[in-house]
């Protein structure tokens, strides 16, 4: 589960409209949109395209990269006959040339496409180009005859998230028949204001980045939504700063002598910057006023059990501590943290898990639980901080990793009498000047140090041809008794046409790594879709050194602390984003055991190694993700940084870190002159923040 921070425009006069007043929209196409929380006009506008398609001119076949969307002009050779492949899917062949080479087109499942071609006709196929070998293939492209094709040709396409049953042509116009019928009132940002910093008028924003003439225009709208965006959010924080800053202290403490134990008792010597946050937070909550602290560490740098001893010393004065995690994985994981240092270390803690898959019967128990006071530690996804859950006495929530605890939450608490200390942990790596705009509220402790004795992660970026060495030193680290993780990509459909290989990719991947290695290793794998209980048991089985090689997907990439992994295998390292694979890299060298990451690439170019290449040159988090923005595929303008803790729908602190400052800037200067917003010229700027306010700085589920 992740938590998305939305931000919306009343600009729109119709905002509300349903969808299915938009002609077009049946009632069919709503249910699938509702899936995707798009109900009414303002949410189809705000459903932004994850990237953009150009069509671009024909290829030869000697010309495709792999991997690349391409179309080529080819004739038919031969159509293979259909046959049943694995999973009950058939597969349909067909051999095909131009003057320059042949290639391989295949079907899954498309048994019609046998006869939607002739043997010797001329057709347009589009698609990735797939290689292997000296075989050259595309799986499931798109077909066209040279007419429909020159029509398209030249133009963009605006790729959308999509649902099961909805396709992007049907979102694409859906949204530019919202676009038809916004009503959009005046511009509340001036036009002084727009000319200084260079944007877009509102209203053209939404149709560049929706239905762009070329990607500069639609990088010009995405500026504007992204200014809107993060300006508003930091008018909104420095507005409702007194509602957090300087708070009485409604839970006083002392600083317990348990604390002190415990950090005796530890098996190692905490670090520089862990003691200093320590003293930080402690003094935070035996002070006169309510803390709110951010614990800024990287990967590996030992936050969880800095946040241990806050609540060690909350739960020690007896009050009741929440920990909440972003994922209901990582959530377990602190949850067996806290039990095994509980039982080893007598510790008074009394923990439970709540989460949302939590049994309706046993959250009963834990709610009445809750509610007596017979836990102290609660542990969890947000489910912890929804409206039935009743605490006795809290006295600190602490959230770990990726997203912030909202304002409206913490005045959500206070409403229900209960006003906590909030701690706050996060590794996104940002300057200290950009973590003041950004956590303006808060109070900063930086982790800078790592704990002693750790190595720098061993990184190689590879190609096929290394691939039985990386096997064998797989099979060496193993016999040494660690383990290794091996991820696979989530692909995303580029089009409705293209199947999601996701589960195949790694169930698949196991099966073959099974048959390659033999019984003798105990090999599992973790995905997206798999039950939450299901995937818990899989990585506490891999925690308690049950399995040897995990197969998964990212859902492993925030968080995950198994010291005794030593390996982290990318596959298509190509395909991440560049500080994705640091985060990913960040899951082994957690312990004592030099840590090795082996980026598999199977695109052979020199762009693609001097990207990669990177991050055998710096552990730098920070310096990783601006070197990412560089590197950005063209039309990949959406939603390449899923993780961090400003899920933004369309900023990226990163890109847009110039904005941020001339947003903060601004914010300030607005506010300086007119504290309440209440001259007539700042009157749309006024309505527009309540309505940010009220409507969208929340957190939501995706
Ligand atoms: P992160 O900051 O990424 O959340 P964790 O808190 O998960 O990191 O810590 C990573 C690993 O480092 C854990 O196994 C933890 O027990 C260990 N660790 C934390 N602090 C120290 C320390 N001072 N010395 C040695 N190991 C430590
Ligand atoms: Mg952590």
């Amino acid at each position: 589960m992740n938590l998305l921070l939305i931000c919306g425009n009343k600009m729109l006069s119709n905002y509300n409209t349903p969808v299915t007043n938009i002609k077009g929209v049946g009632p069919k196409t709503a249910e699938h949109l509702s899936k995707l929380d798009i109900n009414s006009v303002g949410d189809l506008l705000e459903h932004f395209p994850r990237s953009y398609l150009a069509y671009g001119g024909l290829k030869k076949i000697s010309e495709l990269v792999y991997d690349e969307m391409a179309a080529v002009r080819v004739r038919i050779d031969n159509v293979g006959n259909i046959r049943r492949v694995k999973n009950n899917m058939t597969l349909l062949t067909l051999e095909v040339s131009d003057d320059s080479g042949s290639m391989i087109i295949k079907y899954f499942n498309m048994p019609f496409m046998a006869k939607a071609v002739r043997k010797g006709g001329y057709y347009i196929f589009r698609g990735r180009v797939l290689k292997s070998g000296k075989e050259i293939s595309m799986v499931q492209p798109k077909k066209y005859s040279s007419d429909e094709y020159s029509e398209l040709s030249g133009k963009f396409q605006s790729i959308y998230p999509l649902t099961k049953g909805l396709s992007n042509s049907q979102v694409s116009k859906a949204v530019s028949k919202a676009l038809e019928i916004a009503d959009f009132t005046e511009d509340y940002l001036s036009d002084e204001m727009r000319k200084d910093l260079g944007l877009s008028e509102i209203k053209s924003a939404y149709r560049k980045v929706h239905d762009p003439g070329s990607l500069s225009e639609a990088s010009e709208g995405r500026r504007r939504l992204s200014f809107d965006e993060m300006f508003f959010f930091v008018m909104y924080l420095r507005k409702n700063r007194e509602l957090i800053k300087d708070r009485e202290n409604t839970c006083p403490m002392v600083e317990s002598a348990e604390v002190t134990r415990f950090i005796e008792r530890l098996p190692f010597k905490l670090t520089k910057g862990q003691s200093k946050a320590c003293k930080d937070i402690l003094a935070d909550m035996t002070g006169n006023h309510l803390m709110n602290r951010l614990v800024q560490g990287d990967v590996g740098s030992g936050k969880t059990i800095v946040s241990i001893i806050a609540l060690l010393n909350a739960v020690s004065n007896g009050y009741q501590g929440a920990l909440m995690a972003p994922t209901e994985v990582l959530a377990s994981q602190h949850y067996r943290t806290v039990m095994e240092l509980t039982k080893d270390l007598k510790l008074p803690f009394k923990p439970v898990l709540l989460t949302g898959s939590v049994k309706a019967s046993d959250k009963k128990k834990i709610y009445s639980d809750i509610e007596s006071g017979e836990v102290n530690l609660i542990i969890g996804t947000h489910a912890l901080i929804q409206d039935n859950v009743v605490y006795r006495n809290l006295g600190l929530v602490v959230t770990d990793e990726q997203h912030r605890f909202g304002v409206r939450q913490r005045e959500n608490l206070a409403a229900k009498g209960n006003s906590p200390h909030i701690l706050v942990m996060s590794a996104t790596p940002i300057p200290r000047t950009m973590a003041i705009v950004l956590y303006g509220d808060l109070s900063i402790s930086a982790i800078k140090d790592m704990p002693e004795g750790r190595k720098p992660i061993k990184t190689c970026v590879v190609g096929e041809s290394y691939r039985p060495s990386a096997v064998k030193f797989i099979k060496d680290e193993i016999e040494k008794g660690h383990q290794v993780y091996i991820i696979c990509p989530t692909v995303e459909a580029d089009d409705e046409d293209e199947a999601d290989p996701e589960l195949k990719n790694v169930v698949e991947y196991t099966e073959r790594l099974r048959d390659t290695l033999g019984e003798k290793y105990r090999i599992s794998f973790l995905h997206g879709r798999m039950k939450p209980s299901d995937k818990d048991n899989i990585l506490s089985e891999y925690a308690r050194g049950n399995i040897d090689i995990l197969v998964s997907t990212t859902v492993i990439e925030v968080g995950v602390n198994v010291p005794n992994a030593t390996i982290m295998m990318v596959e298509n390292s190509e395909r991440f984003g560049l500080s994705q694979l640091h985060q990913l890299r960040g899951r082994v060298g957690r312990g004592q055991d030099q840590g090795y990451a082996i980026f598999m690439t199977a695109k052979d170019d020199e762009k693609t190694s001097e990207r990669l290449g990177i991050l055998g040159k710096t552990n730098d988090g920070f310096e990783i993700s601006s070197h990412d923005l560089k590197t950005r595929g063209p039309g990949e303008l959406f939603g390449v940084r899923q993780s961090g803790d400003f899920a933004f729908r369309v900023a990226d602190i990163f890109a847009d870190a110039d904005l941020l400052q001339k947003a903060s800037d601004y914010a300030d200067s607005i506010l300086e002159k007119d504290r309440h917003l209440s001259a007539p010229e700042n009157k749309l700027l006024k309505n527009e923040l309540e309505f940010f306010g009220r409507n969208y700085l929340d957190f939501r589920t995706i």
